[in-house]
């Protein structure tokens, strides 16, 4: 016995749990980026105390000296303001030299005695550090004494680089973080779409459960919990079909033996709720012959505008009224008497539901590219939200129909939705308590 989606606005539920993904993902999120924050911390907390205290590696104090004295021994190899110049160009490297300080006058660049005060004294041999907008290094005891300098401002790539690496590498994190959360998440997806339409009605929806696993064992857990389901919702529907046939026969012989009856009061109502009786009886055991499925279907051609002119005709009269308005032509191969039942059903409906002074209820049929589209407007009681999500559940009635004079089973909207359904077409209802409802149906060309 297949339940089908419901298609309407007033189903709430998937929405509830989309929120409640969401938190669990910032949480993954949210500790995933704590973790990569707190190792890379670590990490550079770690080699930041590995590192001397005060000074150069030993490594890097050896190749500063060994680079300073192979400038050095250039320099003097043609020590000249020329020789100097030449440096100049060929490495965009400054120097002051004892001697020959008026080219490094020129430069502005600093002085001796301006060096000594800015040294970082990392190391006993060579004088380190920075001077203004000059990184400059000299080494100790060199003659003639000389300060090499490079200018900051020739190598902004080397500031701008850390400030690229990190930026792509935390964008970097981020993107992997997302990914892989993602991929964490994907089972649960899986899960949750099972939640979700099983939620809905669709009973026989199973999760493809994955090898091996915690997730393998959820997942079979889930598709049990939905077998079960399943077989009790199958027996209890069984069990409300055997009974109704069950009842037939009895209510027949009443209704023989109350023919007898003398007093026609009494006679009269008891025969008025045999009725209603049978009538239920007959609706619950018709929606399941229905339920079977298309084959019970009793299809031909029709012409859906010709039908529907014809139904609507005939509730022209009943208060508030019915008006149809600029139908389309549609030829349409369906059952017409099924069809035509789901209508009356709707009008009927309609018309209940309808308020005093309410407008005719408006019927519409558009003929569009792959079926039709046909709708009753009322502007009657209107239903609530929470009631829109069942109303086209057996035995549903929301608490305004149980008012006097509004009798019924609850069992039209459901046997319309298996009536559609059967055609391949779907029905669902739109509306706001006390402004109305709004059924739309929606049969598919074939
Ligand atoms: P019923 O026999 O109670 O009319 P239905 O299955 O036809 O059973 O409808 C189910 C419930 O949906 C009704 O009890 C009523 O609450 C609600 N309903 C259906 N049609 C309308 C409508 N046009 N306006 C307001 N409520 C409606």
């Amino acid at each position: 016995m297949r339940r089908h989606h419901r298609h309407h606005e007033g189903y709430k539920h998937p929405h509830k749990k989309h929120r409640l993904k969401k938190k669990l993902l910032f949480r993954i999120f949210f500790t995933f980026m704590l973790t990569a924050v707190l190792i890379i911390g670590g990490l550079g907390w770690l080699v930041h105390s590995l590192k001397p205290d005060h000074g150069l590696s030993p490594v890097a104090e050896k190749n500063a000296i060994f680079y300073l004295s192979s400038l050095q021994q250039k320099l003097n190899s043609s020590l000249s303001e020329k020789g100097i110049e030449d440096l100049y160009k060929d490495l965009n490297l400054y120097a002051r030299v004892e001697g020959f300080e008026s080219l490094a006058d020129q430069k502005n660049l600093p002085t001796f005695n301006e060096i000594e005060k800015e040294d970082e004294h990392y190391s006993p041999k060579v004088v380190l550090g920075k001077h203004h907008e000059y990184f400059f290094a000299e080494l100790k005891g060199a003659s003639p004494r000389t300060a090499w300098f490079v200018s900051a401002k020739e190598i902004p790539r080397g500031f701008a680089f850390p400030f690229v690496a990190v930026a792509g590498f935390i964008f970097l994190i981020l993107i992997m973080s997302f990914l892989t959360i993602r991929w964490m998440m994907s089972p649960i997806k899986v899960l949750m779409t099972g939640v979700k339409r099983i939620s809905m009605g669709d009973l026989k929806y199973r999760i493809k459960t994955r090898q091996g696993g915690e997730f393998q064992v959820l997942g079979e857990a889930f598709n049990n919990m939905a077998d079960g389901l399943e077989k009790m919702v199958a027996a209890k529907e069984q069990l409300l079909r055997d009974v109704s046939h069950e009842l037939r026969s009895p209510l027949t012989r009443v209704g023989v033996a109350v023919d007898l009856l003398k007093d026609e009061a009494i006679k009269g109502s008891i025969k008025d709720d045999l009725k209603k009786m049978e009538e239920l009886v007959a609706e619950i055991l018709e929606s399941y012959r229905l339920r079977e499925g298309a084959s019970s279907l009793k299809k031909s051609s029709t012409d859906l505008t010709e039908l529907v002119t014809h139904v609507v005709e005939d509730y022209k009269d009943s208060a508030p009224g019915v008006v149809l308005k600029n139908p389309e032509d549609v030829s349409i191969v369906i059952d017409p008497m099924q069809v035509e039942r789901v209508l009356r059903n709707l009008l009927e409906n309609a018309i209940k539901y309808a308020k005093p002074q309410s407008v005719p209820i408006v019927v519409t049929l558009i003929k569009e590219k792959d079926g039709c589209v046909l709708r009753v407007k009322d502007d009657g009681v209107g239903i609530a939200e929470k009631d829109l999500a069942h109303i086209f559940e057996p035995f549903y009635r929301a608490d305004a129909a149980r008012s006097p004079g509004k009798s019924g089973f609850g069992l039209g909207l459901a046997i319309a939705k298996t009536i559609v359904e059967a055609h391949g077409g779907h029905i669902f209802a739109t509306s706001q308590l006390g402004q109305g409802a709004e059924f739309t149906i929606h049969l598919p060309f074939e």
